[in-house]
């Protein structure tokens, strides 16, 4: 993965958000909205050369790359730019390709070289009183219907006002669009959609930098304003709203960014992601401004506001284009397209969506995929399946604590697929965060249990980090082995999110040793484990967070009882109760009463591993996906209805937001990157949407989907019951949004 800039590009946004901070401030934007057009800031533009980034080189212009532009969008976006940049860049590759048999296009590219505004509808021409932005102003004006293309210039249109207070404008009743046709036929029409497809993207990149700048715009106002005598922003049902906004739009920042590397790179699912980036960019903008102009309450919808120009923008940009959810019809075209075929023609090919030509996206350094390392090491695991799955093993397969086998642990061990990641000298294989990342995609496809290692792998890094040099020779050989497990003792009857609150008592006997007594509740795997990961009080007198310590209790000790409690998510997990137990002072892990330390060391890396919620979100959706590809209705495939195939390919998007978003949070922790949201934020996102999914899909797929079964379709079943719980363990989604709420966007804490 490399979600970098590189230096020219850091150097590119930093020019750009300067220029349009001085440039296209709240002042010239207004000023602007009775044209939607500001002259001198395209003069700006002009200077820094930003309108001839899209032109190829020989065409005069720089030959700059999609990613470039779409760094130019984003900062567009912010800013709340006056001018149809976006529209010029996205039409500048399509106008020099019509110039080859165009004498009138190529006059065009020249001017356009040397100042010249272009624009264009960003989808083919059926009503001509279709607005489009730009024409009130654009020196030359690029449109297509079905079978041609014409360029006019804005002397062919009548401005109009509207929303966004853009440079709108219709075509004039008496223009005669034969007089300025400029190509003909399938290609030169498949050319003009090239301009659509980047448009898309462009527009993608401009919402997400417009919605995260309107929701900093929120967040500052909601720390200064007052109610009930404390600060707006610590109540949460205003911060836990904008914690969601801001989780949906940092997605559609990745998703446009993944679309132009998708292009770049010549994935097959390229016009599929541009769709996609589109439809999410333009369903969570607008809903981030509403949130976000709520927090002004009163004061949001007064003019002297600027809350309200983003609100306006973030739905009267997309629309350009038409109603922005047949961007999801036409990313279902591309996914499904053997359903989504009516006789010869694809359901969804409607004007300016789905082409066969894709925008030159030029050199793009990003990568989002985890490696070809992690793909090979895939593939190992794999091959370790298929080596060693027998249909014994097969029938012994669960999701949950119920499908460990302790002599497959211990194979999975000895060949090095247990904790490949682990430094050599613990027995490791050193792999990275990514083939880890991979091999758990390989192990949830396979239906093996993954709740185990996971879990013995957290406290045996922790112990690796702070345990005494006694424990860990004990312990780390036994669970590098395979031989044990461990489990974490964190809740209790009585605290959860309120884990600090925790009152099993550890008191120090004279010869070091402790006497522990207490109950914890959801300890999972307890029933297995020969060691529990134990946080309890060890000073009464210190405050609630200071008088905490943690310990590597074996489970073997006398004392220590274990008892099942059974879930909606056919899993068994424990309360453990511990009476008198004697834990030997070697056992102590960290510092006495250092207890926070250490527990913040875990709940980081609880904060990088978010993607292991993802996977049954993946499961669910196959299943479903797999279901409805082979289903009809009245004779027909069921995808081929709109409505059917909208809302499949609405989960697929939330899981691409959600990879993405877990992906993110891998890489922070590879690049050691400091961030403190990535994690929670990817937590969050991941195990909400699969909730949401699940719920829906189960619609979907009713009446079918209700029955229990450990195939096919029960794979959704199962899902529905698994994911509400993934939204509680591992730090609930109310303690996920605090998190997101005070780390993203710097809002007031919440909690005690
Ligand atoms: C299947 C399963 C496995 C688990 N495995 C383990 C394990 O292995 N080890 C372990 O230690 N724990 C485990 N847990 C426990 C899990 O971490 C807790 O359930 C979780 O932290 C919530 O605590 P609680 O259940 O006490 O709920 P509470 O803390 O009582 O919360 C109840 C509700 O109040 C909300 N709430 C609480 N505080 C706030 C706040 N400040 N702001 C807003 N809302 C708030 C919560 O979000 C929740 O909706 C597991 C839980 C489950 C369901």
């Amino acid at each position: 993965m490399n979600l970098y800039l590189t230096d020219e590009q850091n150097m590119l946004q930093e020019s750009v958000a300067r220029l349009f901070a001085a440039e296209s401030t709240a002042e010239r934007v207004r000023a602007a909205e009775a044209t939607g057009y500001d002259a001198v800031l395209w003069q700006h533009l002009q200077d820094m050369g930003l309108n001839v980034m899209r032109l190829p080189e020989e065409a005069g212009g720089l030959g700059s790359s999609l990613l470039d532009a779409l760094i130019v969008a984003e900062q567009f976006g912010k800013y709340l730019v006056s001018v149809p940049l976006l529209e010029h860049l996205a039409a500048s590759q399509t106008l020099v390709a019509l110039a080859q048999n165009s004498a009138s296009a190529a006059a065009a590219v020249t001017e356009i070289g040397a100042g010249a505004l272009l624009s264009f509808l960003p989808q083919r021409l059926t009503d001509r009183r279709t607005p489009i932005n730009g024409a009130a102003v654009a020196d030359y004006l690029l449109l297509a219907d079905d079978d041609h293309v014409y360029l006019l210039n804005s002397r062919h249109f009548v401005a109009v006002e509207n929303l966004g207070s853009g440079a709108l404008a219709v075509l004039d009743s008496g223009v005669k669009l034969d007089n300025f046709k400029i190509a003909s036929g399938a290609e030169a029409v498949s050319r003009f959609d090239v301009a659509c497809q980047e448009w898309r993207v462009l527009v993608a990149a401009a919402l997400g930098g417009l919605a995260e700048q309107g929701l900093r715009m929120a967040a500052e106002y909601a720390n200064e304003r007052k109610a009930f005598g404390v600060p707006i922003s610590s109540f949460q049902g205003l911060s836990h709203p904008l914690a969601d906004a801001i989780s949906q739009v940092e997605g559609a920042q990745l998703l446009a960014r993944k679309a132009v590397w998708s292009l770049a790179t010549g994935r097959d699912s390229a016009a599929a992601d541009i769709a996609m980036a589109f439809w999410w960019a333009a369903e969570v903008s607008s809903k981030a401004m509403a949130k976000a102009l709520r927090t002004f309450g009163g004061y949001g919808v007064s003019l002297e506001y600027d809350i309200q120009m983003y609100y306006r923008r973030a739905k009267a940009w997309p629309a350009a284009a038409g109603d922005p959810q047949r961007a999801l019809l036409d990313a279902a075209d591309c996914l499904w397209p053997g359903q989504r075929s009516v006789g010869q023609r694809s359901v969804g090919q409607r004007a300016g969506s789905v082409s066969t030509l894709l925008p030159a996206a030029g050199d793009n350094q990003q990568d989002y995929s985890l490696g070809a390392d992690a793909a090979a090491f895939a593939e190992e695991t794999r091959a370790f399946f298929s080596k060693y799955m027998t249909p014994e093993l097969r029938a012994h397969a669960h999701h949950s604590v119920d499908g460990f086998h302790p002599e497959f642990n211990k194979l999975a061990a000895r060949e090095g697929m247990l904790f490949p990641h682990w430094p050599k000298q613990y027995g490791g294989r050193e792999k990275s965060a990514y083939a880890v990342a991979a091999m758990t995609a390989v192990i949830e496809a396979e239906g093996w249990e993954h709740v185990t290692a996971p879990i013995t792998n957290q406290v045996a890094q922790i112990v690796m980090g702070f345990g005494t040099e006694e424990a860990k020779a004990e312990s780390l050989p036994r669970f590098a082995s395979g031989e044990s497990l461990a489990c974490m003792g964190f809740t209790e009857p009585s605290c959860g999110c309120d884990v600090f609150a925790a009152k099993t008592i550890a008191q120090q006997q004279g010869n070091g040793d402790w006497l522990i007594n207490g109950q914890k509740i959801f300890t999972t795997a307890a029933n297995l484990a020969d060691y529990c990961f134990l946080l309890a009080r060890t000073n009464t007198d210190k405050p609630k967070h200071a008088g905490l310590s943690v310990f590597l209790v074996p489970m073997d000790l006398p004392g220590i009882e274990v008892h099942a409690v059974h879930t909606l998510q056919d899993e068994r997990t424990n309360i453990v109760y511990f009476s008198d137990v004697n834990l030997p002072g070697k056992y102590l892990v960290g510092e006495v009463d250092g207890g926070l330390k250490v527990m913040a060391s875990t709940l980081e890396m609880e904060h990088g591993s978010a993607d292991q919620y993802r996977h049954g979100h993946v499961t669910a959706l196959h299943a479903a996906e797999k279901w409805a590809l082979k289903a009809q209705r009245d004779s027909q495939p069921l995808l081929a209805d709109n409505q059917v195939a909208s809302r499949l390919a609405r989960a697929r998007v939330h899981l691409e937001v959600s990879t993405l978003l877990c992906y993110r949070a891998i890489w922070g922790m590879a690049e050691k990157i400091h961030n403190r949201y990535w994690g929670p934020m990817a937590k969050l996102f991941a195990t909400e949407y699969y909730q949401r999914d699940a719920d829906d899909l189960m619609d979907l797929c009713a009446p079918y989907s209700v029955m229990t079964q450990r195939d096919g379709l029960g794979h959704l079943e199962v899902g529905y019951r698994q994911s509400i719980g993934t939204t509680i363990y591992g730090g609930t989604s109310e303690v996920q949004r605090s998190l997101v709420a005070e780390q993203a966007l710097g809002l007031a804490r919440s909690r005690g």
